[in-house]
């Protein structure tokens, strides 16, 4: 059995209102999606990188992989990480790897004709989901209606909302926001904070005081994860749980991180895929601490039913939205859980092939 060929898209999904966070603002999730072929099947894989990822896998990676064994996936991933070596693995190298190398467990998981978290060793057959979005573009209004919406419609008993608009320009106004969500999603719900690393040390430490009365209970990159020592400190002066690692591309970047954070967030379409997913997860297992999967939860939910250390999955506004406009078989969450489909084989999804077409970019 061989890879016969690898069909690699990009789709660019326009927003309807620019978004933004406390250090970044967008107008569009692109998507860059891999499809394998091999006796029969077809597997699919993504990741929510630039379009400059499928460049990558096309001049680097396609030769490589096809005429590979499509059950030899992690031998695969041994080679293309080889192969990558003068580009530099952590950034678009390494998001471009992560998603041939979801196409390829969904592949396997498609051959064997089972689900892909059960190729896995599943110990829980659905997964804690947060809700994740609270923009800083957000207006009061809005910013109660997607928070609340989650909580009280949906039935997701925690969510996570950005702060530290405009780099930290007025934690004042951050925490009055905060104030807002928590009278929105009332006493009982988890309130997550998520300062993409908008705020200085001393900053982060005053806003995180302030969060603890506003029974906040997570405090993500309080300031950049470049700075192991700042998020130590910070970790240090605060009862919140400091969460990070969004921006880890290997196994060493998330090694690095665990001596700083309660929970440490991999992400599959970044990290080296789902193969490296499960090597930080083991990794985290053994310094006693939990794993948030961070984003593409589509794709997250399988490794994160194989991991016993698992916190729970972020269910990103952003995602959920591509995710539906470009697959069939996306997960809804139902009771503050997502559930894979095990009577699917594989991930479970399918690329729309005339719905994406209008969101094709090459
Ligand atoms: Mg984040």
């Amino acid at each position: 059995m061989q890879i016969e060929k690898l069909d690699v898209s990009t789709f660019e999904i326009p927003l309807e209102k620019e978004e933004s966070d406390g250090t970044l603002s967008w107008d569009s999730t692109t998507v860059v999606t891999v499809q394998p072929t091999a006796a029969g099947h077809t597997g699919l894989g993504f990741t929510y990188g630039s379009a400059a990822c499928a460049l990558v896998i096309r001049d680097h990676l396609v030769d490589l992989v096809t005429g590979a064994d499509p059950l030899d996936v992690t031998g695969t991933w041994e080679r293309m990480v080889r192969a990558i070596r003068n580009l530099g693995r952590p950034g678009i190298a390494s998001m471009a790897i992560s998603a041939v190398d979801a196409a390829l467990w969904d592949l396997k998981a498609r051959i064997l004709e089972v689900p892909l978290f059960h190729l896995f060793g599943a110990v829980r057959d659905e997964v804690p989901v947060y809700g994740s979005g609270g923009f800083c573009s957000l207006d009061e209004d809005e910013l109660r209606a997607q928070l609340g919406g989650w909580v009280h419609d949906t039935g997701i008993p925690r969510v996570k909302m950005k702060i530290a608009a405009g780099w930290g320009a007025d934690p004042g106004r951050d925490l009055e926001r905060v104030g807002l969500a928590r009278a929105a999603i009332g006493p009982e719900a988890e309130l997550m904070v998520d300062a993409n690393g908008g705020y200085t040390r001393k900053q982060a430490v005053r806003v995180a005081h302030e969060l603890e009365y506003l029974g906040v209970t997570w405090f993500e990159e309080p300031v950049s994860s470049d700075d192991l020592e700042g998020l130590g400190e910070i970790r240090a002066m605060t009862r919140l749980d400091v969460a990070a690692g969004e921006y880890g591309y290997r196994l060493m970047d998330f090694r690095d991180l665990l001596p700083v954070v309660d929970v440490l967030q991999p992400d599959v379409g970044r990290c080296g895929g789902i193969t490296e997913w499960l090597r930080v997860a083991a990794l985290c297992a053994a310094h006693s601490i939990e794993v948030s999967s961070h984003t593409a939860q589509s794709l997250s939910v399988h490794p994160c039913c194989a991991t016993p250390n698992l916190r729970h999955v972020e269910y990103f506004a952003d995602h959920a939205r591509a995710e539906r406009l470009l697959f069939d078989g996306v997960l809804e969450p139902t009771g503050g859980m997502l559930r894979p489909d095990p009577s699917r084989p594989g991930a479970g999804l399918q690329l729309k092939d005339t719905d994406a077409e209008r969101y094709r970019r090459d």
